[in-house]
């Protein structure tokens, strides 16, 4: 088990020592019977914020209206929430408003999923309400209570149940499911930024494929931007380390909306920088990849160029590890690695300063990383005199 997990035994037994109640709930819980490698382990408690902060010597607020302090016990962060509930809701949005409460069971009952509605107790005992376990056994998201409401309570929720289905390879319980289907369209009142990261969740998850398969099933996908029902089997072998090579693809697949899937997915400038990198990298190998694009692309951008090529059974004529060769064994690596440079340039010829100095130095680096020349000052001198000023 994950050092977490036993920082928060530890402010549990701190909490309990004060004379209040405290326990390990949602995800942790869930992702420790499943022998899951844990996220973030969250303690909820019946003590109020600031009777939390009383007990510890060091907290900082994260987010004290909602009921969350964070803790830092022997210098460890842990995050601690008062049990609560969710007061009333409006807009099929999460509320602003929350309740503190002074008994776990409230607080488990506003949880989403009855997966995530567990309490693990210091003692070690599962405290489990809704059936949690047996959902886990069965691989079931099923709603805490009576899914129509809990939907029309906070519509992302829907969007939660794919995100489970795909990290986890459970199905949605059939009163669940059917409820998505009938409340799809209220995911349109949710912020792009939340129905944004559950994507991303969804991206660098197990069971991709499986969860955009869910997503079309319970017609949330009409509601998000992209074609996701006619590229399905696209997504059928893709496999992401990290959520902008989703992102990318996506992109890939829907090339002329780029646009609209970086604004209304809310992606940042680094991320469209590197999906334009990914793309051009894509579009330069179905010509076969020049010793330049080797040169002027990342490794990393490569391989995720050659993947999308291999998610789309693109015929590929040379195996993936040979990029890393390639590249490694290209004449140069940087720019800076070129044996002349502008004066060099100069005291060969009586020409002027100009701009032509960038247009030969460019020459020069594809003759170079094109093995027409070596990365030699007199052969490059050679090049110059006799290739460059010749040919004009
Ligand atoms: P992860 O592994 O991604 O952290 P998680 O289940 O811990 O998954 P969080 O978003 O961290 O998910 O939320 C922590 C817990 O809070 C959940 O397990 C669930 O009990 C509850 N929760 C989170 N979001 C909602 C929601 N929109 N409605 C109801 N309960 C929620
Ligand atoms: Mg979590």
């Amino acid at each position: 088990v994950k050092k977490e997990w036993h920082v928060a035994l530890r402010v549990i037994d701190k909490i309990e020592k004060s004379g209040f109640e405290a326990v390990i709930v949602g995800g942790a819980v869930r992702d420790y019977l499943l022998q899951r490698p844990v996220n973030d382990v969250d303690v909820a408690t019946n003590a109020l914020p600031t009777e939390i902060k009383g007990i510890f010597t060091s907290t900082v607020d994260v987010g004290i209206e909602h009921g969350t302090v964070l803790v830092l016990d022997e210098g460890e962060p842990i995050e601690v929430t008062t049990y609560r509930t969710d007061g009333t809701y409006s807009d099929y949005r999460r509320p602003e408003e929350v309740a503190f409460v002074r008994n776990l069971e409230d607080d488990l009952q506003r949880r989403d999923f009855t997966i995530n509605a567990m309490a693990f107790t210091k003692e070690g005992k599962i405290i489990d309400l809704f059936g949690g376990k047996e959902d886990i056994d069965k691989k079931l998201i099923r709603a805490v209570g009576n899914p129509n409401v809990r939907f029309r309570e906070d519509a992302l929720r829907m969007l939660r149940a794919i995100r489970f289905c795909a990290q986890l390879g459970f199905s949605i319980e059939e009163e669940t499911l059917k409820a998505i289907q009938v409340d799809s369209d209220l995911i349109d009142f949710i912020a792009n930024e939340r129905i944004s990261m559950e994507l991303a969740k969804i991206w660098k998850s197990k069971y991709v494929y499986y969860g955009l398969q869910t997503l079309i099933e319970t017609n949330l996908s009409k509601f998000l931007v992209g074609q996701f029902a006619e590229q399905l089997e696209h997504w059928r072998i893709f496999k992401a380390g990290k959520p902008v090579v989703g992102w990318a693809y996506l992109c890939l697949l829907n090339r002329q909306e780029f646009q609209n899937i970086a604004d209304f997915y809310r992606l940042s400038n680094r991320e469209k920088t590197y999906i334009r990198k990914v793309l051009n990298a894509f579009d330069a190998l179905r010509q076969n990849w020049t010793a330049m694009d080797y040169f002027t692309n990342e490794l990393e951008v490569l391989e995720t160029a050659y993947d999308f090529a291999r998610w789309q059974n693109i015929g590929l004529p040379f195996k993936k590890e040979k990029i890393r060769e390639i590249k490694n064994n290209l004449p140069l690596q940087a720019i800076d690695q070129l044996a002349i440079n502008g004066n060099h340039l100069m005291s060969w010829t009586t020409r002027k300063k100009g701009p032509w100095i960038k247009v030969a130095l460019d020459a020069a680096t594809i003759a170079v990383l094109n093995g027409y020349v070596e990365n030699d000052e007199e052969k490059l001198k050679e090049w110059f005199i006799n290739d460059f000023i010749n040919e004009g």
